[in-house]
């Protein structure tokens, strides 16, 4: 099978093309205009384009099934070469506002939510995606295509403002080396130039990955799916905490190089008479004590045949006001799209 051409970055293409300066206008048909074809890169020679079709591949992915939601989120199944599916979603996070004279006074707001692997490895008892098992990594240029397939679908320019979260299906540190090539190709200036402060990687807390990341500076955001604050608990929910607990997680955290106006997501997934109790909320508190952290309290998305149940809007607004009432910063997700099944691998799974 030909490689995809978005499994590239500038310098890699530059010593596979020649001449090299070809590669900036090859670059702006492929994240500026978005092209289908080699043929439509107007300002090459024929040959050219010949080897590049030759050589690449321009649709590592397709669209198999888009679901509409009533907030206007818009979730994609993508079918990859091999067959397997995989799923990303469009989050419109604000409306454009106009100002009294008609005038725009900002544009609607993008978060693209994306995957990193075919099924996952870490296996969590909550998690659709877990329960397909793992299949395997996807390229640098398969997440790209995620991307990339959602603005062309939706005549999102250029010069738009998104963000991407790593939050759809698989583990993005278990993937690491084509996840941050992802993220360096994402952030090029010449192409869709989304600077790693727009993006943010969420982890089960694979610790020592999470250093790893740290020690590379790319200047990203962290989220750390903690959804408990004991290791008894969280090793039933993730079985990962085996093998990384939640002291060492916390270590990894504080070496994180985080910018100076930005703080790392403790995302705490809400089940219902499980981890919702005000106790909780207490140990979490104490156990950010000294970090940079904002909470993201998020509705456990109930499907059919799941274990657990969604909370009650009460217990997770009480569950918020402990938190914020003693100065720690936190959120509840609005579960945007959640009539279109957004909780990470629904879609697939009625698809299969
Ligand atoms: N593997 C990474 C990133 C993908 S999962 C991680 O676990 O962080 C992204 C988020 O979806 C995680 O926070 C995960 O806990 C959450 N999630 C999984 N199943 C869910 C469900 N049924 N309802 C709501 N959120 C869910
Ligand atoms: Fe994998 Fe994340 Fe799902 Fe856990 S929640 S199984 S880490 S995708």
């Amino acid at each position: 099978m030909k490689p995809t051409i978005y499994d590239y970055t500038q310098d890699e293409l530059s010593s596979m093309i020649k001449p090299a300066f070809r590669v900036k206008q090859i670059w702006n048909w492929l994240y500026h205009r978005y092209v289908k074809s080699f043929d439509e890169m107007k300002n090459l020679p024929k040959e050219l384009k010949a080897q590049l079709d030759n050589d690449f591949s321009l649709q590592p992915l397709e669209i198999a099934t888009v679901q509409h939601s009533s907030d206007g989120s818009i979730k994609y199944l993508f079918r990859l070469r091999d067959g397997h599916t995989i799923e990303a979603v469009l989050l419109l996070m604000k409306d454009e506002e106009y100002h009294e004279d008609g005038t725009l006074k900002h544009h609607k707001r993008y978060t693209v939510c994306i995957s990193s692997q075919v099924g996952c490895k870490v296996g969590c008892a909550f998690c659709l995606t877990a329960k397909g098992g793992f299949v395997r990594n996807l390229t640098a240029g398969e997440i790209v295509a995620q991307l990339l397939l959602i603005k062309r679908e939706n005549d999102i320019g250029a010069n738009r403002r998104v963000n991407i979260v790593y939050m759809g299906m698989g583990e993005p540190l278990d993937n690491l080396d084509n996840v941050v090539k992802a993220v360096k190709i994402f952030a090029d200036p010449d192409g869709m130039a989304i600077s790693p402060s727009r993006q943010t990687i969420s982890t089960s807390g694979l610790s020592s990955k999470i250093e790893k990341l740290g020690q590379m500076d790319l200047g990203i955001n962290l989220a750390i799916s903690l959804h408990a604050v004991d290791d008894e608990l969280r090793q039933q929910l993730m079985p990962i905490n085996k093998a990384y607990n939640i002291t060492s997680i916390m270590e990894a955290v504080k070496h994180f190089p985080i910018n100076q106006r930005k703080r790392v997501m403790f995302e705490y997934l809400v089940i219902k008479d499980v981890n919702d109790d005000i106790s909780a909320a207490k140990k979490l508190l104490k156990l950010l004590s000294g970090i940079k952290a904002k909470v993201n309290l998020i509705y456990f998305n109930a499907y059919e045949g799941s274990p657990f149940q969604t909370p009650s809007r009460k217990s997770m607004i009480e569950f918020q006001e402990y938190l914020t009432k003693r100065g720690q910063l936190c959120t509840i997700r609005e579960s945007k799209g959640l009539d279109i099944s957004a909780a990470c691998g629904q879609l697939r799974e009625q698809n299969i």
